[in-house]
């Protein structure tokens, strides 16, 4: 009982944690797809709107290259030129200015009239990227650094200016603050989406949020993650992080056709921080559920084991007190209640299966002169050796053995019939006699028994209380003859008679 239940708590509990394993493990997963979704959709509109921005900075640009190119535009009057040429450029937000540079990276013109002309600029990178790259007639993006016109951070965006005949003219180059660009990012919760980083081309980062300036301006071209990224355009992989240590999630995709890159890096730990949290949590009150149930098991099985102990002694107890409240003390043998049981039963069985029944009643002869003449102890000590010989006569299992009062015995022999407890009835009076106890006041000098033997079917006996009457019939029979004899029901007839 008490292992079953041990056994059942046992299976409970391995059930219990491994449906919260199971459930864990869902919500690990989930956490994963949610943090993979959100920084998809992400990527996808922060894209969008960075690319659509920077698109409107390259019209204005193109719109100075193809004014330049057209004659009428350079024959008009220069304030109407001025309005022609950079009229876009004012629709463009987040245009600090434009300019336009010569041949020789002289500043010619500007969206503003303040536009510092006939300055040399020659030495920006632009400029100088546009000079040793003949071919390239697309946008090109600049690594940030500080306006000499406005004093503030920027990044440029330029375009070549050709001559009809092809060759160089020049550059148009406008500039867009930084924190123009980083207002962009504004809308990025970085705390739950994980590192935003605009990359220029050379990988050089354009606005990081969370902002920090150190990084900006700076280059992971050489990361492999960086190179990675460049090579796959789209998508997302984990792998080593390119600003600080360990190990990100990029998801990340390349702008329109601009050379610009846009990423979210993740760390693992940011992407699992709740579901740690959560995992935690169900984690401590399952294992209180495990550890009360554990407890509670133990003081049930405790307080079962005590119990089955308890009924276990209560058991014996009563067995001996039944045992005792069956059992004649002087001699060992059953008392008369045990007869009386033991009578009925053997009655009973013996009538259903119709098979014999026999009973010796065994009486001391003259007892009571035994007892005056050499005491009561002695008289006790006659009465265990008759209930010796009756013992050994009558052993098989089945046998009954009983005092059934002061110097009376009966022996109830189940399968027995009468010519076989008649054998047996002999077999007590010789071994008992064969004790040779002196007793000098009786008929034959030693203790001897007289026994009245009856069976079924050989004798007419309606019950039980009849049998014992014929019995008893028989054993008044044996005294009246002289005692030391062996009487059977209905019969007159010694069986046996004394050789002494
Ligand atoms: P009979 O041959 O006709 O049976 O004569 P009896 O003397 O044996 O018969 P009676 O019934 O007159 O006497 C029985 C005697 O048994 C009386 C008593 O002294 C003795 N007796 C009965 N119970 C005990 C006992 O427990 N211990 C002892 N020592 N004697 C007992
Ligand atoms: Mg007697
Ligand atoms: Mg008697």
């Amino acid at each position: 009982m008490a292992r079953w239940l041990v056994l059942a708590n046992l299976i409970t509990a391995a059930g219990l944690i491994s449906v919260a394993a199971l459930l864990l493990w869902q919500m690990r997963t989930d956490a994963e797809r949610r943090s993979q979704l959100t920084a998809n959709s992400l990527v996808q509109v922060l894209g969008r709107d960075i690319a659509r921005n920077v698109e409107l900075y390259d019209l204005s640009l193109l719109a100075v290259v193809e004014g330049l190119g057209r004659t009428d535009v350079a024959q008009a009057s220069s304030e109407l030129r001025q309005l022609i040429l950079f009229d876009r450029a004012a629709s463009a937000p987040g245009f600090a200015f434009l300019l336009l540079l010569d041949a020789r990276g002289i500043i010619v013109s500007g969206s503003s009239q303040t536009a510092p002309k006939g300055l040399d600029r020659s030495d920006t990178e632009y400029f100088r990227h546009f000079v040793a790259h003949p071919d390239d007639d697309g946008l090109h993006v600049s690594p940030p650094a500080i306006s000499r016109v406005s004093g503030q951070r920027m990044v440029m965006f330029s375009r070549r200016l050709s001559n009809p005949d092809g060759s160089f003219a020049g550059v148009v180059v406008g500039g867009i603050k930084l924190d123009y660009l980083r207002s962009l990012f504004a809308s990025v919760d970085a705390e739950h989406a994980g590192t935003v980083t605009l990359y220029g081309p050379e990988g050089v980062i354009l606005m990081r949020e969370p902002f920090d300036q150190s990084v900006i301006g700076t280059s992971v071209a050489e990361t492999s993650s960086y190179r990675r990224m460049i090579a796959m355009r789209e998508g997302n992989f984990v792998g080593p992080a390119m600003v600080g240590e360990g190990e990100r999630r990029f998801t990340f995709a390349h702008l329109g056709m601009e050379p610009l890159t846009l990423s979210i890096a993740v760390a693992p730990s940011a992407i699992y921080a709740e579901w740690w949290h959560r995992a935690l949590g169900l984690g401590m009150v399952l294992l209180s559920l495990c550890g009360v149930t554990a407890s509670l098991t133990w003081l049930l099985r405790r307080e079962l084991g005590r119990r089955e102990q308890a009924e276990a002694r209560l058991v014996a107890a009563n067995t001996l007190l039944a045992e005792q409240a069956t059992t004649d003390a002087l001699t060992g043998l059953g008392n008369r209640r045990r007869f009386d049981e033991a009578l009925a039963q053997e009655w009973d069985r013996a009538i259903r299966s119709r098979r014999p029944l026999s009973l010796i009643l065994v009486d001391a002869d003259c007892f009571k002169s035994f007892n005056d003449t050499y005491g009561h102890q002695r008289g006790d000590e006659a009465l265990r050796l008759i209930a010796g010989s009756i013992r050994s006569a009558a052993n098989r299992k089945t046998d009954t053995a009983c005092r059934v009062g002061g110097e009376e015995f009966a022996v109830i022999l189940p399968e027995i019939d009468m010519a076989g407890a008649e054998v047996v009835a002999e077999r007590i009076r010789m071994s008992v006699m064969g004790w040779a106890m002196l007793h000098a006041e009786g008929p034959h000098a030693v203790l001897t028994v007289s026994c009245g033997v009856a069976s079924v079917p050989e004798v007419l006996a309606h019950n039980a209380v009849a049998l014992v009457a014929k019995a008893d019939a028989a054993l008044y029979s044996a005294k009246n003859a002289g005692r030391n004899q062996v009487h059977a029901a209905d019969s007159s007839k010694k069986v046996l008679r004394l050789v002494s």
